[in-house]
């Protein structure tokens, strides 16, 4: 009987191992962008098309290389990265196994351009399924560039099983996140189809998560950082009240590389604990440096799951450094109950000493409990001024006393008054629309009218207006407000997506909105004359927002999409104002259905009586 064992063509082989090593196009991606890691690169460009099958390019500024390396690092098991087997215990670099050039090139066809600093000349190979078809000499910028075509293109069974055009985009831009959030230092470019869909400057680690999930992010991060002998850990993790009702941004990396670990997860979620609801997940972008001789990588392929050789250590401090951090958050949060939602809290320093409150504290306020808002759905669901005294008075009481430098005398007269069902715009007087307005801190306007002086608060009354004018717009259908000049928003294909689900509701508010495909749209019009603003931004706002409350009922996602692009769009305090703005805020604020307070529930307005103001003088 003759010999029936032969060796595998290498071709072969190499189509087995790509079996391994690249499943999708997403995973092509990622051993393309380690790849420009490896070679030092700060500017990395990554291009789509098809969402990878027809094109994935990637083009650095790296090392490069040398004739002879361009065709060597198509072999399988070719790599710079180790020499001996004691290498394995000390890598640095991504990539190490010499196997992802030559799997990426069995199954697809290659184009290489690559050239060395200094060299004359570059090099040009085109491969077509672990076949060399040309080898040549190229004019080519310093650096790498290298396109997969037609991935798959012999292997049906791998290309069948991939999914939709918007799934492996999904999975590309996991990884592209991925490799972006470990170099917030080196700026990327990613076009799909195209069009630019990100384009990130290099840039410090808070300014490249904003970047990449939205403005709103800012206030959202606190910084985590606990340097041990065994792992230093830094990083940012989310506000708990920021926490979402889908599994959001949670990402470890471990020196340099993402790593998925249910172990360590499982650690963040226990600091966590008891300070969000059971059913949200706290977002968090932690970062482990730790002697590489303590990882194993090696388990995995892809090598996303990674072993330690002292898990439980690593568990413990990880829990204690969120939980620090944490604690630190809310102790601000405790002792500042007026705090801005869009201020930024610095979280304390080592052997930084907290001021003792100047306000009694509740001792049993409970930090991790949502604050009970001001809810103005209660209004709009009945007459449109609450009948009786119920639960929405007490609240403004208790959110006004809590504002210890507003007098809160005169406004418990108001909400008497209110209480009585008298006319507040009465209140003020026929004549006082006659006194002239001022406006002081570029943040208050100020007049007297016959009861007294008259406070309003510019950004309070503003949001209100606003609100109040787009659901109006919304109840009496009429067509949308002003033209604008035509705006294209681009959004990040998640948030395009739910904003397409939400056109109808933004245009029933007076806001024109058009899909436009791609993740772009076209805003027509807007309910008012807003001038030049961030309407991106405002939008933005508006699907966190949702994503994290996820309105039942579409009276309610009205609301929210009013209420939030209100308070987005609103002329903020430290703007100073035009007298007719000041003349305009006024005269709309009064005109408004719940004059007295911003749509979440911070008072608006004020009168200092003129009684109050003599009894300052008296001894
Ligand atoms: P590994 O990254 O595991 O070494 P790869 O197959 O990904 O294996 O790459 C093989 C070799 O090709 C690398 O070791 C490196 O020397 C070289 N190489 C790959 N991509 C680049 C690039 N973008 N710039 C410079 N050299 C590269
Ligand atoms: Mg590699």
């Amino acid at each position: 009987m003759s010999d029936i064992i032969r060796m595998l063509p290498e071709s072969v082989a190499n189509q087995i191992a790509a079996g391994e090593v690249v499943q999708r196009p997403a995973s092509a991606v990622k051993e393309l962008l380690e790849n420009t890691i490896d070679a030092g690169a700060t500017e990395v460009k990554l291009v789509i098309k098809e969402a990878g099958r027809a094109l994935i390019q990637v083009i650095d500024n790296g090392c490069g290389m040398s004739e002879r390396d361009a065709r060597m690092c198509f072999e399988r098991h070719a790599t710079s990265k180790i020499q001996t087997a004691q290498d394995l215990f000390s890598i640095r670099t991504l990539g190490f196994r010499g196997e992802a050039l030559a799997s990426i090139a069995s199954v697809s066809h290659v184009e290489l351009r690559t050239k060395k600093a200094g060299d004359e000349i570059g090099t040009q190979l085109i491969i077509e399924g672990s076949e060399v078809m040309n080898h040549s000499p190229v004019n080519t910028p310093e650096g790498t560039s290298i396109s997969v075509k037609n991935l798959f293109y012999n292997v049906p069974a791998r290309r069948n099983f991939l999914k939709s055009n918007t799934s492996e985009l999904k999975y590309i831009l996991d990884e592209f996140n991925r490799v972006a959030l470990v170099h917030p230092d080196i700026a990327f470019k990613m076009y799909n189809q195209e069009k630019v869909m990100f384009q990130l400057p290099s840039a410090n680690l808070r300014q490249r998560i904003v970047a990449l999930f939205g403005q709103n992010y800012n206030q959202r991060l606190i910084p985590v950082e606990q340097f041990t002998n065994m792992v230093n850990i830094s990083g940012f993790v989310g506000k708990p009240e920021f926490a979402k009702k889908t599994r959001g941004e949670q990402f470890f990396f471990a020196n340099g590389r993402f790593i998925k670990n249910p172990y360590l997860h499982h650690a963040v979620e226990a600091a966590f604990r008891e300070l969000i609801p059971k059913d949200s997940f706290a977002s968090y972008f932690l970062y482990l440096e730790l002697d590489p001789a303590n990882i194993d990588v090696n388990i995995h392929p892809t090598k996303t799951e990674i072993n330690f050789t002292d898990s439980k250590s690593i568990y413990a401090i990880l829990q204690a450094a969120v939980r620090q951090t944490l604690g630190k958050y809310n102790l601000t949060t405790v002792l500042d109950f007026e705090q801005e939602q869009s201020m930024d809290i610095p979280p304390l320093k080592p052997g930084q000493v907290i001021r003792p409150p100047q306000i009694t504290v509740n001792p049993d306020y409970n930090p991790f409990e949502k604050k009970q808002e001001f809810q103005p759905s209660l209004y709009f669901e009945n007459t449109g001024r609450p009948s009786s005294g119920n639960a929405w008075r007490d609240n403004f009481r208790a959110s006004v006393n809590q504002a210890a430098s507003i007098p809160s005398a005169p406004l418990a007269d108001l909400l008497d008054k209110l209480n009585e069902g008298s006319d507040l715009r009465l209140d003020l007087g026929p004549d006082d629309s006659n006194h002239p307005l001022f406006q002081i801190a570029n943040s208050y306007i100020v007049t007297e009218t016959t009861n007294g002086l008259l406070f309003i608060d510019q950004q309070a009354a503003h949001e209100r207006i606003l609100f109040e004018e787009m659901l109006e717009k919304g109840e009496s259908g009429s067509s949308p407000g002003s033209g604008i000049m035509p705006e294209t928003l681009t959004f990040s294909p998640d948030n395009a997506l739910l904003l397409a689900g939400l056109l109808e509701d933004f245009n029933t508010l007076g806001f024109e909105i058009s899909e436009f495909g791609n993740n772009d749209f076209v805003l027509h019009s807007v309910p008012h004359d807003l001038g030049h603003t961030d309407f991106h931004g405002a939008v933005e706002q508006v699907l966190e927002a949702i994503k994290n409350e996820l309105p039942g009922k579409n009276a309610e996602k009205k609301q929210m999409i009013a209420k939030t692009m209100a308070r987005t769009l609103a002329i903020k305090r430290g703007k100073s104002l035009k007298q007719e703005e000041l003349e305009s805020i006024r005269q709309k604020l009064f005109s408004c259905k719940i004059p007295d307070l911003s749509p979440y529930g911070k008072p608006a307005f004020f009168v200092l009586s003129f009684e109050d103001l003599s009894k300052k003088f008296k001894t």
